[in-house]
């Protein structure tokens, strides 16, 4: 029978996601989505030094916002919670103790001075050191001392580890789904520690297999930066008698910075300029805040479409994909191997995409406190009408004052280089015409006032570019910006009239 596809993304609450993480999570999901199966929420946070206040709800909101759906998770609840480690913590003992009897694992008494002190020294003769079967023997572990001394350590308090013993100089076969085959001998590798008796907790490496296997995982989706890792899990699937269940692995590759050299950091958002995290971040300690996609006027479905095409390729030219689109197209063979290049001309390019296609009402909504922040004039129906027709020029909702500003405010002043270039000649002449054309129409609506002012042009045989510059100018005081007919119905006739009168009365003495 085929397994149900269960997925789990499992983060560490260390900190504030990165994009990286986001990608793993919306990976995962898709995954999930497309298979009919579940995606798990499982908080790792077994590392108490790391843990930061804060972080797990980050996580949560990060997802949300995405439009990640969880449905498992510590807010879900669902048939293995808990869902977070540190509630999970009389869980794992048991399993590291079976590793102990069964020989895969081992107690290690070694303290933290004498740890430091073996590093030194290998460090003296340009060694790195390593605990493995090269030196388990000699130390102070259950290897070597009797199980009475072991007993009488552990009852008198002294603290302890357990290790996983890895087997020396033996071939581990692995598959990854996107990386294929892979082969590690064990002699590189070292004994991980498993459990502490310092905290009664678990390693991320005991938890996490002990978790994915509980909670019947059937796919780890996950970064790169865990491959290392994976020669220690199969062993442990074996070491546990799980190897049959085993979930499938897949790592993720890289995202790399902007210049293609090396892994995407926070440094490389900051010195450039683009957020690095899904949402705004303040540091508990230090109160430092740290950009966000959401904040910077980022849509969350344009933010998902570029993270999802950052590795994987559909196989097509297509790159404007919903979240549907993605599910129904997603697999992880046509996940690359190699890094992915993160690109902030791209990310905005992808909310100018959506923004184009937004709802105009949804966009109004939006823009009406930023006009009412700049003490414009508005109601709901004029800033959806004129979000209507310069969201195709905008990639931000912050960028619309700027395209609009002049609707508000007629011009004090004109830029000097568009009144040289087109207030000249016959021009002023032609925009006193526009002006009159204009005062004759009884129903001021885009479509009248284009069909006649236009249809005069051309009828007349006259330079439209210069025509319709000289108006732009009189009416908006730039040479750039939206269609004048647009401009001219929101505006209203009084007010483009009194522009033009005003415009005639400052730029004609100029000239
Ligand atoms: N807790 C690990 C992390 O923070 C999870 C790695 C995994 O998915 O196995 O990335």
């Amino acid at each position: 029978m085929e397994r149900k596809v269960r997925v789990r993304f499992a983060p560490s609450p260390t900190g504030p996601l990165h994009i990286g993480g986001v990608r793993t999570a919306l990976y995962n999901y898709l995954f999930a989505r497309h298979h009919g199966g579940d995606f798990i929420l499982r908080i790792e946070d077994t590392d108490s030094q790391r843990f930061v206040p804060g972080a797990e709800q980050y996580i949560i909101d990060s997802l949300k916002w995405c439009g990640i759906e969880v449905d498992e998770g510590i807010e879900q609840g669902g048939p293995h919670a808990p869902y977070r480690q540190s509630e999970r913590k009389e869980i794992y003992l048991k399993y590291a103790l079976q590793l102990v009897e069964s020989g895969n694992a081992y107690y290690a008494f070694d303290t933290p001075e004498e740890l430091n002190a073996l590093r030194e020294k290998a460090e003296k003769s340009g060694n790195t050191f390593a605990y493995n079967a090269k030196i388990r023997e000699q130390l102070n572990t259950s290897l070597r001392l009797s199980p009475e001394e072991v007993k009488a350590r552990i009852e008198r308090g002294d603290q302890w580890v357990i290790r996983f013993k890895m087997p020396e100089n033996e071939e581990v076969h692995m598959h990854d789904l996107i990386r294929g085959d892979v082969t590690i001998n064990t002699s590189t590798l070292d004994d991980k520690v498993l459990y502490k008796s310092a905290d009664s907790l678990p390693t991320y490496h005991l938890a996490n297999i002990v978790d994915d296997h509980l909670m019947e995982i059937s796919h780890v989706i996950r970064g790169e930066e865990w491959l290392p890792s994976l020669p220690l899990h199969y062993l442990l699937y074996r070491a546990f008698g799980w190897s049959d269940t085993q979930p499938e692995f897949a790592h993720l590759p890289l995202l790399l910075k902007p210049t293609g050299q090396g892994k995407l950091s926070k440094r490389d958002g900051d010195k450039m300029g683009f957020p690095v995290f899904p949402l705004e971040w303040k540091s508990p300690e230090t109160g430092e805040i740290t950009h966000g996609y959401r904040e910077d006027g980022y849509f969350p479905e344009a933010f998902i479409n570029m993270l999802a095409l950052l590795g994987w390729n559909p196989g097509t030219e297509q790159e404007i994909f919903s979240m549907d689109e993605l599910i129904a197209n997603f697999s992880l063979e046509k996940v690359g191997k190699s890094g992915a290049r993160f690109s902030p001309d791209k990310a905005k390019w992808f909310n100018a995409q959506y923004m184009h296609h937004r709802n105009d009402e949804e966009l109004g909504a939006l823009f009406l406190p930023i006009i009412h922040a700049h003490g414009g004039k508005a109601c709901i129906f004029l800033a959806t009408k004129i979000a209507s027709f310069i969201k195709t020029r905008a990639t931000f909702v912050s960028d619309f004052w700027g395209l609009s500003y002049f609707i508000f405010n007629a011009p004090t002043e004109y830029e000097q280089k568009t009144v040289d270039k087109y207030w000249k000649g016959d021009n002023p002449g032609y925009v006193a015409q526009v002006r009159e054309l204009l005062a004759g129409i009884g129903d001021f609506t885009k479509e009248n006032t284009e069909k006649t002012v236009l249809g005069w042009i051309t009828d007349n045989g006259l330079p439209m570019g210069q025509v319709m510059n000289a108006f732009r100018v009189a009416v908006i005081g730039v040479g750039k910006g939206p269609d004048m007919f647009d401009i001219c119905e929101v505006i209203g006739k009084e007010e483009t009239l009194r522009r033009i009168d005003r415009a005639m009365e400052v730029l004609n003495k100029q000239s």
